[in-house]
């Protein structure tokens, strides 16, 4: 029906996508994101990282978030940053957080056409599950007894959307402090946490989508006519080997690892060659 001014067509500009980096990757990722989707994005994308950057934050500004997590690999450090995405997204007003790590390409397009599906009354988790049967966890319960509990979870390496009315009912959680306790209590990743959180402690459930894609599927597998509506796409080292979606040119695979920047991942942008200026 026609849009209700209580529940107008969701834009792009109702979606708040947040990006996990760490020092390490500030110049060999996300120069790549800034120089790619972000850039069409940049009005509703916040980069969470643990370090300042001179650089980073002069092409960021206020959309860089430098958080008191510490630069390790742990799931204290991790689970800290995910507290940092969710707060801000609560703060933030808007209708859905999207998650993605700095590995990940975003299809803004690809994105709004998969949210607009969903009706606004309904309690939405989407993403890729990140295995092919829940996860188990054994949940502390008072006088030193455990309770298992089973669930699934999307794989954060391949992003994820939570819309608003859910994240509310997550608060209690998911909001300040309680995160990293919530992910200290399983003893289990973040994106897992978040798994746990909706669909053990608010009875919800992850809604598999197969348009997220993280580096640890075969991306080969994807046609190149299938890309244009992909929502994530991802890269990386499998085996010593580059695992990495298959596209013709214009750049070679030395110039364009990733592909981020050959068409059609660019599209409907022109593509730009690897060493030109930033349109960021
Ligand atoms: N990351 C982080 N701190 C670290 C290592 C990684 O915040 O010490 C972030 C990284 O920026 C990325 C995500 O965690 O967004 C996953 O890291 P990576 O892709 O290196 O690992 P994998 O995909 O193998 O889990
Ligand atoms: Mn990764």
């Amino acid at each position: 029906g026609p849009p209700s001014p209580l529940s107008p067509e969701l834009q792009l500009r109702d979606v708040f996508i947040t990006v996990k980096t760490t020092r390490a990757f500030h110049h060999s990722r996300l120069e790549l994101l800034l120089d790619t989707w972000v850039s069409r994005t940049r009005e509703q994308t916040f980069v969470f990282t643990d370090s300042p950057d001179e650089g980073l934050q002069e092409r960021l500004g206020s959309h860089l978030v430098v958080t008191n997590c510490s630069a390790e690999h742990s799931h204290p450090a991790l689970s800290c940053k995910m507290a940092a995405e969710f707060d801000t997204f609560l703060a933030s007003g808007l209708r859905w957080f999207c998650h993605v790590d700095d590995d990940n390409y975003v299809n803004p397009r690809a994105l709004l056409k998969l949210l607009k599906t969903f009706p606004q009354t309904r309690d939405v988790y989407l993403g890729r599950p990140s295995l092919n049967r829940p996860i188990r966890a054994s949940e502390p319960r008072p006088h030193n007894r455990t309770r298992l509990v089973q669930f699934w979870f999307a794989t954060g390496g391949a992003g994820f959307c939570i819309n608003r009315k859910l994240a509310l009912k997550m608060a209690p959680w998911a909001s300040g402090s309680r995160f990293v306790e919530t992910a200290a209590l399983i003893r289990l990743p973040d994106d897992c946490t978040v798994g746990y959180i909706v669909e053990c402690k608010l009875g919800g459930h992850l809604q598999p989508s197969p348009l997220f894609h993280s580096h640890l599927e075969t991306l080969q597998l994807l046609g190149a006519a299938q890309l244009p509506e992909q929502v994530t796409l991802s890269y990386g080292v499998f085996e010593g080997k580059l695992n990495v979606i298959k596209l013709e040119g214009p750049f070679s695979p030395e110039e364009d690892p990733s592909r981020a920047r050959s068409p059609p991942m660019q599209m409907p942008s022109p593509p730009r060659a690897p060493d030109s200026m930033p349109v960021y």
